[in-house]
Parts: structure tokens; sequence; C-alpha cells
């Protein structure tokens, strides 16, 4: 998706006051009716009406009038009312090019004021592409009666106080800087998704380092629940960085022996089929050796100091409804994946995509940047304008 950034130097402060309207409405209102927009925003002599027409113009706002007649945020508005809160407490002053497209994220290049480029990860839960999916009608109702603005922003917070947490107990995570509304912002990691690198000159090494992490999660009361080639990142070093964590789960949940299990014996695949480890025959079908890739069950580590990292999913304010919401979203778009790929592989829409935007050097990203839209000079003033996130 393209983040036409263009628009939001333009927009008029009365448009920003009509987007925020429509924000707050949809706290109570899948479809805000006009007559509400117009009481929140506050603008007299039909300005609300001349503004949402703006605003369906540049494809912020989306018009319904199926069962009733009325306004919500489009992704790309949701994407407008973040990046301006950051770019108005000066947390960014530029948008870059778009350097990821994950299964449900577009992930961006923003710079802040001392020059640094930053990743921006806008969260786009229940946009999975519905190409070759089956049981196309029953799959869709069961999608639509979710609120996936609402889900993303969840899906935003939940991963920010994970690789928060994560950072602070010395694992190889992004800093996580903000979260604001879907968007997280974080560092920038400069390395390739594995899913991405042709050849390691020490795959077992790579492989122990994941391994690793898997142990040490779970020895924190925490499972990734994706950890795969492609949420790991690794560097000309060959060290890795694990990203993306709005599934993860406690150790106290019902299914985290099978999480931690599939974790482990997908990663053990992976490394058997692409770097011929712990396998003797073709590659393609190899299955992994156990006595090369020893790893712990779940049993022998998830005991003693369960939990410590769970407690930060609380301290963020996430409620257990809010959780389970979120939960049964994710699930929902996992049996979607699983419905896509065919062959029962793991299919990832979108990916075709990362291998494009991300065959970047550093010094492409940098130059990229320095000829970066720079926000700061398009007037978008430092005023409150915090309407809160979508529910
Ligand atoms: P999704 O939840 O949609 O799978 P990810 O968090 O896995 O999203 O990110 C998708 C892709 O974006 C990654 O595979 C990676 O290429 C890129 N990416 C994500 N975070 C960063 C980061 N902090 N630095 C550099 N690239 C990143
Ligand atoms: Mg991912």
């Amino acid at each position: 998706m393209k983040l036409d950034v263009n628009a939001l130097r333009y927009m008029e402060k009365d448009a920003w006051r009509v987007l925020t309207a429509v924000e707050m409405g949809m706290k109570n209102h899948e479809l805000v009716p006009a007559p509400l927009v117009e009481s929140i925003a506050g603008l007299k002599h039909g300005g609300a009406y001349r503004q949402v027409q703006e605003l369906l113009r540049n494809k912020l706002v989306h018009h319904d009038s199926k069962h009733y007649d009325g306004y919500r945020l489009t992704y790309m508005g949701y994407d407008f009312l973040a990046l301006k809160s950051l770019l108005n407490r000066g947390v960014i002053t530029g948008v870059g090019r778009q350097i990821g497209v994950g299964k449900e994220s577009d992930i961006f290049e923003v710079v802040n004021e001392e020059g640094e480029t930053l990743a921006l990860k806008l969260h786009r839960l229940g946009r999975t592409s519905f190409r070759a999916v089956k049981n196309k009608r029953d799959y869709l109702k069961h999608r639509q009666n979710f609120n996936w603005l609402y889900l993303s922003r969840l899906a935003a917070l939940k991963e920010f106080a994970f690789m928060r947490a994560l950072g602070e107990n010395g694992f190889p995570v992004p800093g996580a800087i903000e979260v604001n509304r879907h968007a997280v912002l974080m560092t920038l990691v400069k390395a390739h998704p594995l899913t991405q690198v042709r050849e390691l000159a020490h795959p077992e090494k790579v492989f122990n380092q994941v391994s690793d992490l898997l142990v040490r999660m779970a020895e924190h009361g925490l499972i990734h629940c994706d950890l795969n080639e492609f949420n790991l990142m690794v560097n000309d070093q060959e060290e890795v960085t694990m990203i993306d964590f709005p599934q993860m789960v406690s150790c106290s949940h019902p299914n985290a022996e099978m999480y931690y299990e599939r974790d482990q014996m997908c990663l053990k695949i992976f490394f058997a089929r692409k770097f011929g480890l712990g396998s003797t025959g073709l590659v393609e079908d190899a299955s992994p050796d156990e006595s090369i890739m020893k790893c712990p069950s779940f049993k022998d580590v998830a005991i003693a100091k369960q939990g410590t990292l769970d407690e930060a999913l609380k301290a963020s304010g996430f409620s257990k409804a809010e959780e389970k919401a979120l939960e049964q979203a994710l699930e929902a778009t996992r049996e979607g994946d699983e419905e896509e790929g065919e062959d029962g592989q793991h299919k990832r829409p979108g990916s075709e995509a990362v291998a494009v935007v991300c065959t970047f050097t550093i010094d492409e990203v940098e130059s990229h940047v320095a000829c970066s839209l720079s926000l700061e000079q398009s007037g978008l003033s430092a005023e409150g304008e915090e309407g809160g996130a979508g529910s």
C-alpha cells in the first residue's frame, strides 16, 4: 500500500478536525453518521460536509450506506492520524520509502530530528489477500465481524510492550521507541530477513542463536509463536535479530507446548532444507537430524521464571479481554494463511514484494532517506490533536 504523504502535507486544519472527528466517532460506531461527524468536528456552515468530500477524495475515509449511512476511517486515514501525532511531537521529522511488506503490516523508513533512520511498522490486520482462499465466502463473513483498526491498534500496543521488555532483558530485538495507534516506531535493523539469505558461512551457529532465543524466551515465560525465517533477520556477521511480536503468548497459555514445539520444528525443518543442516539426503525433503539440532523440550525449559516478561503486557494496560480479541483475530488470519498454502507450506502473502523492496544496501537506505520528504517544513504545527485510538 502506498503512503501518499503529499496529501498529508497539504491537508487543511479543518480536514484534520473532521478526520479526528471520524476517529472519535468510531469509538462506539462502526460507521459514523454525518450528523455525528459534524457535531464532533464543530465546524460552521456545512464546513464538515466539504471536508468529508475532500477526505473521501483522498481515500482517508470511506462512505458506506448498506445498512445505514456513515463514514469510517480507512487504513490510510488512520496512518495519517498516527503520522501527524508523531510529527507534531517531534518524534519523527520525515517519511521515506517502504522497506518491508509483512503479512499484515507495511514498514517504512522514517527519520528523526538527529537525522537517524528508524523503522515505522503500520499494522494492517485483516488485509491479507484472498487470492487462493477456497472457502472464500465463509472466511470473509467471519473476518468482517472484526473491527480491524481497533485490532491493529491492539497488535501495535502488544508488539511495542513485548519489544521493549525483550530489549530490556537483553534479547536481540529492534529498540522500541514509540507506539501511536497502529504504528510502532523502532530502530532500523541493518540486516536481511533469513528468508532472503542464500548462504550462511556458519549455519549451525545461526541455528544455535535462534534455538537459544526460543529457549531463553520460554525461560522468561514467553513463546514467540511465529519464530521463522520471515521474522529473523541476519546481518553480515551472521548475528540474529528477532522481530514481529503481536502473536506472542505466555507459557501458561493452554496451547503453549504446541506453539513452542511448532516454532522449534519449523526452524529445524527450515535449517535442514535450506542450509542442509543436520541432514544427509535431498535438501528439499530433508528432515532434521535431532542429534545435531539439539533443542530442549518445552517441559525442560518453561519452569521457574514464568511470567516475568508477560508482566510487560499487563503493565502496558492491556486487558484480558483485549488480549483475547487480538488472539482470535490473529487465529482467523492464520486460518486464512493455511487455506492459501495449497501444499501445506508456510505461505506468506506479500512475501514476493518483500523480496523486491528489501534488497537494499545500507548506503542506499541512507541516500533514500536523504532525499525523502521532509514533513517538518510542511506547515504541520505542533498543536494538540490527540483524538485517541480507534476504539
Ligand atoms: P508482519 O507482522 O507483517 O510479518 P514484520 O514485523 O515481520 O511484519 O515485518 C515485515 C518485514 O519488514 C520484515 O520481514 C523485514 O524485512 C522488515 N522489517 C520489519 N521491522 C524492521 C526493522 N526494525 N528494521 C528493518 N526492517 C524491518
Ligand atoms: Mg513477520
